[in-house]
């Protein structure tokens, strides 16, 4: 067996063992084993990196904990601190070799060893020895090293081997925000049912098993439409519809017949819908597309949900409706497994594969259920233990101390009355001292979230994203679906203006029922792209738009990723077909203004070149971040280089505010800038007067923009530009809104409560 086969195994099964004694102890035994070797070891870096031996098979036990080497001492001290693999024979003969009395290095001819470097710091070494005078081979160095590599992500710290006795350490777990909020609660794991470990069994009676499993399609079916008509007072429209997506593939004739086929080949019902739904399963894994994860997801909640009906488990465990509050924790939460709780005890939602594009986290969203999404795999989060889910900050705490929990409990209780204290300020319009006006608008997307930004006071919506209403169907909507749900939205609105964008699918937004395969989606066929090559799909959602706001003058259209004039002009001409058609059916509609999002960087040089095709440009500041700087802003482990304070983002974001200017350009924001009180600051400085948010944040920028007029708002855009890099922008910034008393400037509960260990390892890219 190659030596490289074995590594996913090694890693899985480390990453899977909780407590940090028991998991570097199976490290090195699984080592050991596959590389037959005679010894080896686990450093990991200690106090003052300090190495320490945590684990060793074939190094005599009573070194373990005590053999502590400084960074400067020994080969292991050399590989720490060169960061270099290294390779000997005889390594008593190297210069840099310390000898520690009795635990019988000096019987060992041959050492390799390879760094553990984690975000850049050595966390550990990783050794292996033998009595043979024989170097490692090429094969086995290039598992050594590779290995090492992987282990840095999932090992845990010294510290918490240290400390791990009974009671697991605390841990931050960080992943992707999906809902906004903070929930503290019991963990309830939602995927204890395993499908896919069913035992092959046969079938004694092919009929009757037929039967059974059309008998379990139908129960499952009315729990599902049951489940929707739960939440019905919650849902709307679009949401339910994830629902009817659930009910298309019970109804699937292929998952369907395929059952039917196993069965009469002799299975028995669980081991013949394991054999279909893992087919479905690995037909999707296989292809490795983002888009597909969705349905993924999808195919194998609703296996564990059929195997789980069929064991009459979901009626067997009925929900504790007067106890605390509850996390849902799955590999994958389904929308069942939200819908089958009261919203009243949902604290909140950890998904350790999904994103933040799956259904469930979609439904999070629209019933205001905190929700992390993506923290991989590196620590079990176990049935019954109580964590905290951070979703502003988009982690996760397990075995936060009482003082966090507290700190947590604090902020928002404080929160709460902040809105209460802020509440004045709803009807009041949002005008600097020295009199300027600013508009604030909301970003939206789905029906469920326009009444927040309404009781928020929001003056419109800046940015309406029709993509999650295409995303949750099992369809491209039709026109008419799409006039009810965007004639919805004007209407709840009446008389403000609304910032429609066409489909901005692609990329890290994917349309399950419209596979795209591509290398590298998020420079591929994304957002206005994707329109103008399906003009016909544009077309029925620009009459759509069109005819919901006949008659009216609300409506603003917005075009996603544009990159060059010629997609101005073809969307143009489209646009005029749509008016043209819609006065020939004898509808009082006429050409809306037409803006382009300025968030590919090419935009911001061909603003003047665009000037005649468009009316107005919003700053897609997400975007454009993460094209400025080469960071997926969707991906953990880059997270923290993905930052709208980077002085590179701040400059272009002047640069495209003062081209807009000498253009007459009218020009909003419509990124997560326009939500961050420090990026606020700057916009205003810069000149900018419209800013599109998420509602929660709205009152509190409406007071930051009272407080501030424009000469100061200039000063401090000054300083940043004076900075050196993001954290001191941040920081000038931070202090500023200190000193004007910006009200709840947005603190961490583990500043306040001292350390508490974070964990870096589960810097898991988003499973899409
Ligand atoms: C943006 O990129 O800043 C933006 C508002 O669009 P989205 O977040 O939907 O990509
Ligand atoms: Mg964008």
């Amino acid at each position: 067996m190659e030596l490289i086969l074995e590594l996913p195994r090694i890693i899985q099964t480390a990453a899977e063992t909780q407590n940090p004694a028991a998991q570097v102890r199976l490290i090195v035994d699984s080592i050991q084993r596959e590389m037959n070797v005679d010894v080896c070891s686990l450093y990991l870096a200690g106090d003052d990196n300090d190495m320490v031996l945590v684990a060793s098979h074939g190094l005599g036990d009573r070194a373990i904990g005590r053999t502590r080497l400084r960074a400067s001492e020994g080969l292991i001290g050399l590989v720490a601190r060169s960061r270099h693999p290294v390779n000997l024979v005889d390594p008593a003969q190297h210069p840099e070799f310390r000898f520690f009395e009795g635990i019988g290095e000096e019987d060992f001819r041959s050492f390799g060893a390879a760094p553990l470097v984690r975000g850049g710091d050595i966390v550990g070494v990783l050794a292996v020895q033998c009595r043979e005078p024989r170097p490692l081979s090429s094969e086995e160095e290039a598992f050594l090293v590779t290995l090492a590599a992987q282990l840095a992500l999932v090992v845990a710290n010294w510290s918490d081997w240290q400390t791990a006795g009974d009671a697991a350490p605390p841990v931050v777990i960080r992943g992707v925000a999906g809902a906004p909020g903070v929930g503290i609660g019991i963990v309830r794991r939602c995927d204890d049912v395993d499908l896919f470990a069913v035992v092959d069994g046969a079938c004694a009676d092919t009929e009757a098993a037929v039967a059974e499993w059309h008998e379990l399609l139908r129960a499952v079916q009315a729990e599902v439409s049951d489940e929707k008509d739960m939440l019905g007072e919650y849902l709307s429209g679009e949401v339910a519809a994830i629902f009817d997506a659930y009910q298309m593939l019970l109804a699937d004739p292929s998952l369907v017949s395929g059952v039917e086929r196993e069965i009469a080949g002799g299975r028995d019902l669980p081991s013949a819908l394991k054999s279909v739904v893992q087919h479905f399963a690995d037909l999707f894994m296989a292809m490795d597309d983002p888009y597909l994860r969705t349905r993924h997801e999808d195919i194998r909640h609703l296996g564990n949900r059929l195997y789980s009906a069929w064991r009459g488990e979901r009626d067997a465990a009925p929900v504790d409706i007067e106890g605390e509050p509850l996390v849902l924790v799955g590999n994958q939460v389904g929308v069942s497994d939200i819908a089958s709780l009261p919203r009243e005890r949902l604290a909140g939602l950890v998904s350790l594969e999904g994103s933040i594009m799956s259904h469930a986290s979609i439904l999070a969203s629209a019933l205001g259920i905190p929700a992390v999404l993506g923290i991989g795999h590196s620590r079990p989060i176990n049935q019954g233990e109580r964590i905290i889910v951070d979703a502003n900050a988009g982690q996760v705490l397990v075995n936060a101390s009482a003082a966090v929990e507290q700190e947590y409990l604090r902020l928002a209780s404080e929160e709460h009355a902040l809105r209460g204290r802020l509440a004045h300020l709803r009807d009041k319009p949002a005008v600097m001292r020295d009199g300027e006006r600013v508009n604030l608008l909301v970003n939206s997307g789905l029906l469920a979230d326009l009444s927040p930004g309404l009781d928020a006071g929001a003056e419109g919506i800046g940015l309406y994203r029709t993509e999650i209403p295409f995303m949750v169907r099992a369809g491209f909507p039709s026109e008419e679906e799409q006039l009810h749900l965007y004639r919805n939205v004007i209407d709840a609105y009446r008389g403000k203006p609304v910032y429609m964008r066409v489909l901005d699918v692609g990329g890290d937004k994917p349309l399950p029922y419209f596979p795209i395969r591509e290398e590298n989606p998020a420079l591929g066929w994304r957002g206005i792209r994707f329109c103008l090559d399906n003009s016909s799909l544009l077309m029925t959602q620009v009459r759509a738009m069109l005819r919901a706001d006949a008659g009216g003058d609300c409506l603003r259209i917005l075009l996603p990723m544009v990159s060059a004039t010629g997609e101005l002009v073809r969307f143009g001409g489209i646009l005029d077909d749509a008016v043209q058609q819609l006065r020939a059916e004898g509808l009082n509609v006429t050409r809306p203004p037409v803006g382009a999002m300025v968030e590919v960087p090419a935009a911001i040089s061909q603003l003047a070149l665009w000037r005649a095709h468009i009316d107005f440009i919003s700053i897609g500041s997400n975007d454009l971040s993460q094209y400025l700087l080469a960071v997926d802003r969707n991906n953990p482990r880059v997270a923290g280089a993905y930052d709208h304070l980077n002085p590179a983002v701040v400059r272009e974001v002047q640069r495209i505010a003062e081209s807009a200017g000498a253009l007459e350009l009218p020009v909003s924001v419509c990124g997560e800038m326009s939500s961050d009180p420090a990026a606020v600051v700057l916009l205003l400085g810069m000149g900018i007067r419209t800013l599109s948010m998420n509602a929660a944040r709205l009152p509190r920028i409406k007071w930051l923009v009272c407080r501030l007029d424009a000469d100061l708002a200039k000063d401090r855009l000054q300083a940043a530009l004076a900075a050196a890099d993001s954290t001191q922008i941040r920081r000038g910034l931070q202090t500023f809104l200190e000193e004007i008393g910006y009200p709840g400037a947005e603190s961490n509960p583990q500043d306040n409560v001292g350390q508490i260990k974070e964990d870096s390892t589960t810097s898991t890219p988003r499973a899409s």
